[in-house]
């Protein structure tokens, strides 16, 4: 769990961050938790609040409908925190992860662009002429089920060979080293076991160097019908994908040239894993500025 403190120009003002095994916790607890750090990190009263969560949100009544990775359902969060913050439920916004690290990503001035962010699972998010694409309920982007080896793995959502039994952190990190090697360790965090995996490829590591590669070539096979229905000017490579930058986009580029449409820039995300908390602060203060009264109700 991370939680940042901007100004409404979005200057970061301070940040936290710890590691909790929220799934064990439950939504609850989860919730809890996560208030208590708000709390630590801006001990005055907040005038909005967005919360990034990696699962599919409906962000027109602010309820994550489903996050595998968390085991939470239908659940209420934007609710849940304002109770636990003393705002006003409108004060606190809801959204994807992969939105927001492409709303994050877009500042830099791409009115088009997509975002593709690797983790636990695989999400990626639209802008598209300067604004979040959401579609009919908010799971606009989710690529992470396209098809990219009709003889691969099994994945949970009973298909074959998805984007995502390819290019999740672990089966990554299994393609890249034995059972029992330190790299499978989740001691060391997400950041830990990718920059790990980097020092390998960059000291010459076969093996590493071998799974990196065949990822990239996934993401590119994936990239290729995403660019070839919407469009992008860049492509952004965001969460752990944007450590992995350096030996990725190759692999991505050339994929896409091979395509008719395939003029799309590929670039690691700058923020790395930091982008959606940086895209939710500019949420909430985006909503601050479409409705100021949102501010009175927070400091009434
Ligand atoms: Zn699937």
């Amino acid at each position: 769990m991370s939680a940042v403190v901007t100004d409404l120009a979005g200057r970061v003002l301070a940040e936290r961050a710890e590691t909790v095994d929220v799934a064990a916790l439950g939504l609850q607890r989860g919730m809890d938790e996560l208030a208590h750090l708000a709390r630590e990190v801006l001990p005055g009263a907040p005038v909005g609040v967005a919360i990034s969560v990696p699962g599919l949100v409906d962000s027109a009544v602010a309820v994550l409908r489903l996050a595998s990775v968390l085991r939470w359902r239908d659940a209420e969060i934007a609710g849940l925190m304002a109770a636990r913050l003393n705002l006003p439920a409108e004060a606190v916004a809801v959204d994807n992860d992969a939105n927001l690290g492409a709303l994050a990503e877009s500042l830099d001035g791409a009115e088009d662009l997509f975002y593709l962010s690797g983790g636990t699972t695989v999400g990626g998010g639209l802008v598209s002429a300067g604004a979040i694409l959401r579609g009919a309920r908010g799971f606009a982007g989710e690529v992470g089920h396209i098809a990219v080896d009709p003889v691969g793995e099994r994945c949970a959502c009973g298909r074959t060979g998805c984007l995502e039994t390819k290019a999740n952190l672990a089966a990554v990190l299994r393609a890249a080293a034995p059972p029992g090697d330190p790299l499978h360790d989740p001691a060391l965090g997400v950041e830990g076991r990718v920059g790990l995996l980097a020092d390998r490829v960059r000291r010459g590591d076969q093996r590493a160097a071998t799974a990196v590669h065949e990822l990239g070539v996934a993401l590119g096979v994936a990239l290729s019908t995403v660019v070839d229905v919407l469009d992008p000017d860049v492509v952004v490579l965001g969460g752990y994908f944007a450590e992995l930058g350096d030996w990725l986009v190759e692999p991505v580029r050339v994929e896409l040239a091979a395509r008719p449409l395939g003029h799309a820039r590929v670039v690691p995300s700058r923020l790395g894993l930091g982008a959606p908390l940086r895209g939710a602060a500019h949420l909430a203060a985006e909503r601050l500025f479409a409705n100021p009264t949102l501010v009175e109700e927070a400091t009434v």
